[in-house]
């Protein structure tokens, strides 16, 4: 099954998928909580003057450089990319384990839950001091999963990594 359908102020609507990167805030707990707001460079992130209000994503803002990924202690944003290809997507999610994948590896992605959803490609593994010990995974993904892959499964990267 695929196509999870999600909405909320922090969820980027399909016509905007579509368009390249973008991020989506799958934020659901109204709990007194705002890096993301603070982390945004362009103002694209609202979490407004409650503090524990939803964040709110100016989809037309946001040009999905990922930066807000990293900042939310909670692991809730990811970025999308709808229009990498034809037929695939890229997701990019929040990394904080060791050994990181890599690049071209490829892996099971799962969802939000560890659930098995498609077999993925690491595309891209970024890291920088500035990201405070965790990592931006980004793999690519048959493009109908875009709504549901959310991770990775972590057993395959270290087998990987033993076989080096
Ligand atoms: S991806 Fe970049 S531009 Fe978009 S909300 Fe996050 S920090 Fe802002
Ligand atoms: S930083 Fe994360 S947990 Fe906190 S309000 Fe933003 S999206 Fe929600």
């Amino acid at each position: 099954m695929s196509g999870m359908q999600l909405s909320g102020p922090g969820i980027p609507t399909q016509e905007r998928r579509i368009k390249g990167p973008v991020a989506c805030i799958e934020c659901f707990q109204q709990i007194p909580c705002n890096p993301c707001e603070e982390a945004c460079p362009r103002g694209a992130i609202t979490v407004g003057g409650e503090i524990t209000g939803l964040p709110h994503l100016d989809e037309d803002k946001c040009n999905g450089c990922g930066i807000c990924i990293t900042r939310c202690p909670g692991l809730a944003i990811f970025g999308l990319d709808e229009a990498y290809s034809s037929s695939t997507s890229l997701v990019s999610f929040p990394y904080e384990y060791v050994p990181l994948p890599e690049e071209g590896q490829k892996v099971r992605c799962t969802d939000r839950m560890g659930k098995f959803v498609t077999e993925g490609v690491i595309h891209k593994v970024r890291t920088s001091k500035a990201f405070d010990h965790t990592a931006i995974v980004t793999v690519e993904i048959p493009r109908e999963y875009v709504m549901d892959v959310r991770f990775i499964d972590r057993q395959g990267v270290k087998d990987n990594g033993q076989r080096e």
